[in-house]
């Protein structure tokens, strides 16, 4: 027979060495190891009995639960392929996912039923909808459940293990496909970076349809046989109240969740001892934010990376982050970085360049798109398409995006950097600086902000505070309030409709002046 060292294979690897540990735990729901291994196997069957084979894609639409886990483990066992969707998106995102997938099976929460039949017609591709029940799939008894998979194909390292789409902050959603071995590898790399035990109680708060939620601590912690609590919507105070209730040790949020966290009202008053490892990334984090966390004496680990890296490319070594805490720190042990200088790869250093990726963590494609997956590469390299600049001691921090950057009179200014400053006020929630065409500079910048409520603050105000901390050609030309920044359902900022806002809006009332 042939070798099979999927990810399907995890439960019951894990249930050799550790069956009676808690893997999952959702209310009063817990599943062990053991549990776990015998549920993947009979909805592994169960799917098996509907026509579901190697290869076929199975879309998974629903809040973090358990049976996102049963669904995830069972596909991967069938050497299927999973979708799991973002439950976010529109109707009509929905539909485009599952035709541009091709999912043969859309496995759904109760909780997402409005959407689903939203969504309807349903692309021909898909076969079967199946609604999850926490406890009741596969139907229990019922004549339609097929006996438990005995036998799993054979699945092999390289084979697809899901249809990831990112975020869409630069245009529309395109699937990565990750395969069992790049998400295999970067388990790895985050266990070299992050102290994951057996005895972990992880909350998983990141959604699992993207990388983040799904492999910077979620696979680790199944994979050393430590427990994992799902969490279905984010509610800081719940959220905070539980790691104290439940003592958890552990979990990733990306910085958003980190910032409502420490800015609610019961955070001086919950015990965070418990916690040993609270590792975020995704997008930029303000400094007062990660010394909030860091001040509890919480271990604050940032990550940086993608959806085509499975995600991990970067991370802070829990030593030495205080002293750099809004760093991304090196890149994991087996990833290998360079810099993209003249259309050739060159040593990480100097000024900020477009990083570049390789190891076996990373994605070789995107589904269905060819002349974007050739494109995404260079001589072997991932291009990022993040600038990123390393300091004497090796340790990173990121730039902005190549898209985002602003060339003003011959000079680079990131965005990022002015945004940083911005939010140093303490009035403004929300800043995001995008470029302009301009006449005589080439592109000027234009701020919109976003005040806290109730805040009051002045244009001239925020003017002198950026001429007091910025070079003259870095302070935006524009500063526009707004009542809330446009964003996509992964909270990250859509620059791309805040650029064609500015361009309409603010060089004609420059002209009509
Ligand atoms: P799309 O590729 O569809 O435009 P996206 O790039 O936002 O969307 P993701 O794969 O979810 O989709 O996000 C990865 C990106 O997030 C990175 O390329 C980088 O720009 C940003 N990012 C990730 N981690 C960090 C971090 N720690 N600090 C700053 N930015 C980060
Ligand atoms: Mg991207």
């Amino acid at each position: 027979s042939r070798p099979n060292f999927g990810l399907g294979t995890w439960p019951a690897r894990r249930a050799r060495i550790s069956p009676e540990r808690v893997a999952l735990v959702e209310g009063d729901r817990v599943l062990t190891y053991a549990g776990l291994a015998d549920r993947t196997a009979r909805l592994a069957g169960h799917l098996a009995a509907l026509g579901v084979r190697s290869g076929d894609r199975v879309a998974y639409l629903g809040a973090n639960g358990i049976p996102v886990f049963e669904t995830l483990f069972a596909t991967w066992l069938l050497g299927a392929v999973a979708v799991p969707l973002n439950f976010r998106l529109s109707p009509v995102e929905i539909r485009y996912m599952l035709e541009d997938s091709g999912s043969a099976v859309l496995a759904h929460s109760p909780d997402t039923d409005a959407l689903v039949t939203a969504a309807a017609p349903l692309p021909e591709s898909v076969r079967h909808r199946i609604e999850v029940r926490p406890g009741h799939f596969p139907p229990e008894g019922a004549e339609s459940a097929g006996p438990a998979l005995e036998v799993p194909p054979p699945v092999g390292l390289d084979d697809p293990a899901v249809l990831l789409y990112t975020s869409g902050t630069t245009g529309r959603p395109k699937a990565a496909v990750l395969t069992h071995g790049n998400l295999t590898w970067n388990t790895v790399n985050q266990l070299a970076h992050i102290d994951l035990r057996d005895t972990e109680r992880a909350l998983c708060i990141s959604p699992l349809f993207h990388a983040t939620g799904l492999g910077q601590v979620t696979l680790p912690t199944l994979f050393k046989g430590g427990s994992v609590e799902p969490v279905a919507k984010f509610d800081a105070g719940a959220i905070l109240t539980r790691i104290e209730e439940a003592r958890i040790t552990s979990f990733s949020a990306v910085p958003t969740m980190l910032q409502l966290l420490c800015e609610h009202p019961l955070w001086d008053r919950i015990d965070l001892s418990s916690l040993t490892s609270v590792i975020y990334g995704g997008s930029p984090v303000q400094e007062r934010v990660a010394r909030a966390w860091l001040d509890r004496g919480v271990r604050l680990q940032q990550g940086y990376g993608m959806t085509e890296a499975s995600p991990g490319v970067y991370m802070a070594p829990a030593e030495g982050s205080a002293a750099r805490p809004v760093s991304v720190g090196v890149p994991h042990f087996f990833t290998d970085v360079a810099m993209l200088r003249d259309g050739r790869p060159e040593d990480v250093g100097g000024d900020p360049g477009e990083l570049l990726v390789r190891g076996p963590h990373v994605f070789s494609g995107y589904w269905n798109r060819p002349d974007e997956s050739e494109a995404s590469f260079v001589a072997g390299w991932f291009r990022t398409g993040d600038l990123l600049s390393s300091a004497d001691d090796g340790w990173a921090y990121v730039a902005d995006r190549v898209k985002d950057l602003i060339i003003s009179g011959g000079e680079n200014v990131y965005p990022a950097e002015v945004e940083a400053v911005l939010l140093r006020l303490d009035a403004i929630a929300n800043a995001a600086v995008v470029a302009v065409p301009d006449t005589r500079w080439g592109e000027v910048g234009a701020a919109y902000l976003q005040l806290r409520e109730g805040a009051v603050l002045e244009e001239a105000d925020v003017r002198a505070h950026l001429e007091a901390h910025l070079a003259r050609f870095k302070v935006p030309r524009f500063l526009v309030f707004v009542p809330e920044l446009p964003a996509n359902a992964t909270g990250k900022v859509r620059r791309v409709e805040l650029r064609a806002r500015a361009a309409a809006e603010l060089t004609a009332a420059e002209s009509a002046a």
